[in-house]
């Protein structure tokens, strides 16, 4: 017999990717440089369906039928250009090979490239959901040869979450690296919904004097409502464990030093070098590397505040419904601007991604899945060249239910001296949107005073330069 589809890395994602498709009825070879790893696998799970151990790269690809599909889960970064040199010379014109790290999409372009070259299907492939996800239903996002997915497309949509309404999260996104990307996108956004929970948390804790016990059941409220998603359930489950050693609140007891893998951080990167405004985002990122600058932050201790007025117990549970709007006004601002890094992507990189097959691929499966990617759909159902998530009638209009509330929120979190950067970054992002005019006319004017470098006028057509160092008159550039 020959495998349908190998794995080789089996770490915690790799494995359960690997028995998700041997579960699902496909025979798998697996291989891992490290032999205990296979062994280890075929001993524990062998029972639950097909596997065929191969010890060397060699007996792994002579495993496969043909054409031959290859996953690749291993450490991103240089050990997957070392497995990829190591697996295709022994592959033929046809094969697939499958990176389903956390690969940087630049990368993913530079081997889809190179592979092309020698006739192999390269499919760069996001993977969300973490090791749970892996195994029993992961948010897959592939990329590569549009040709690939009329062969793997029907295995992963098996393997793959299913959404509320059955539908598989999986879809090809787009030619070389558009499945990465799309996944690093995913992540940023991912930063910036941990981020405002985590905002969310500290108004309830330090404005509105909530205990943890107590912030738990107020995110188990709005798990019920339009906020309905995993990061919110999981943030009550964090909120109310309670630490066994000391008996005190878990997250009493955690040092408060976020990290992070580097997805984030690329999100942000990217975005700068398209010239997208991913603010939020960038702010979530920031949080976490401010977080951990402890030295700073021990420095920083002696620093003035402001006088905290804690709220009354009465007055606690409106604010807490106002942290619930501005949470809620903030998330649609930053996916808005998530959104607008793929669109720009898609632009850029000529990948052509259907923005509403991404927010749909999202509801099941992968960390940011919510109720909420529902509505996204919808809006992308209703206009797929909807030129930002805030112009759908429906989010425009929940904003605008939420935006006097939002706004409480952020002069109370300014008034008490307690840093919400997403929450603030996401309202001027609003703002600066919808202003009529902005003082980037000023940002012109002193360009042009300093640097000659021109402006256009509201006016006229064309470029023009006033001659600031002499009589000020202007001149057509
Ligand atoms: P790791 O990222 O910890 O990688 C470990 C695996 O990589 C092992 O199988 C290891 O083999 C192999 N490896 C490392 N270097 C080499 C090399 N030079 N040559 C051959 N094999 C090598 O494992 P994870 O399972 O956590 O993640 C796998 C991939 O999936 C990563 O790219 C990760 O970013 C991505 N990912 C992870 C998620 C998660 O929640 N963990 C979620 C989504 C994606 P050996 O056993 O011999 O050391």
């Amino acid at each position: 017999t020959s495998a349908q589809i190998g794995v080789t890395g089996l770490a915690v994602m790799g494995r359960n990717l690997a028995r998700n498709f041997a579960r699902n009825g496909y025979t798998v070879a697996v291989h891992n440089r490290t032999e205990a790893r296979t062994k280890a696998l075929v001993e524990e799970f062998g029972g639950e369906g097909d596997f065929i151990a191969a010890e060397t790269a060699e007996e792994f690809v002579a495993a496969l039928e043909r054409p031959r599909r290859l996953v690749i889960m291993v450490k991103a970064g240089a050990p997957t250009d070392a497995v990829i040199q190591e697996f295709a010379p022994l592959l033929e014109p046809g094969d697939m090979i499958i990176d389903g790290g956390n690969a940087h999409f630049a990368d993913t372009r530079r081997r889809e490239k190179a592979l092309r070259e020698q006739g192999i299907h390269f499919v760069g492939m996001g993977v969300s959901g973490g090791e749970e996800g892996a195994l029993h239903g992961p948010s897959i996002m592939p990329g590569g040869p549009r040709e690939s997915y009329d062969s793997l497309g029907p295995m992963l949509e098996k393997i793959s979450a299913k959404a509320k309404d059955g539908a598989p999260c999986v879809t090809h996104i787009g030619p070389d690296g558009a499945g990465h990307f799309v996944k690093m996108v995913h992540n940023g956004i991912e930063y910036a919904d941990m981020q405002l929970i985590g905002e969310a948390y500290q108004l309830l804790r330090d404005v509105a004097g909530y205990s943890p016990a107590e912030i738990a059941g107020i995110f188990r409220r709005w798990n019920t409502g339009r906020l309905d998603s995993y990061l919110i359930e999981i943030t009550a489950e964090v909120l109310s464990h309670v630490d066994a050693a000391t008996g005190k609140p878990f997250v009493d007891v955690v040092v408060d030093q976020a990290e992070q893998k580097g997805t984030g951080r690329w999100t942000v990167q990217i975005a700068l070098d398209l010239g997208v405004p991913v603010s939020g985002i960038a702010e979530a990122v920031f949080a976490r590397s401010l977080s951990g600058h402890a030295a700073l932050r021990e420095a920083s201790q002696g620093l003035a505040g402001p006088k905290a007025v804690p709220l009354g117990k009465d007055e606690a549970a409106a604010f807490a419904d106002r942290v619930e709007q501005a949470l809620y006004a903030s998330k649609i601002v930053s996916y808005t601007q998530g959104f607008h890094e793929i669109a720009a992507g898609s632009e850029e990189y000529d990948w052509d991604i259907d923005l509403g097959a991404v927010s749909s691929i999202w509801r099941g499966g992968c960390i940011i899945r919510a109720a909420f990617l529902d509505r996204i759909r919808a809006a992308y159902d209703a206009r797929a060249d909807l030129p930002s998530l805030l112009s759908d009638e429906t989010f425009a209009r929940e904003i605008a239910g939420a935006q006097d509330d939002w706004r409480e929120v952020v002069i109370a979190a300014v008034r008490q001296g307690v840093p919400t950067p997403g929450f603030a970054a996401a309202l001027a992002y609003y703002d600066a949107l919808r202003a009529a005019r902005l003082p980037a006319a000023l940002t012109q004017g002193q360009r042009d005073f300093f640097g000659a470098h021109t402006y256009r006028r509201v006016d006229q057509e064309g470029s023009f330069h006033t001659l600031w160092g002499g009589d000020r008159s202007e001149v057509s550039a």
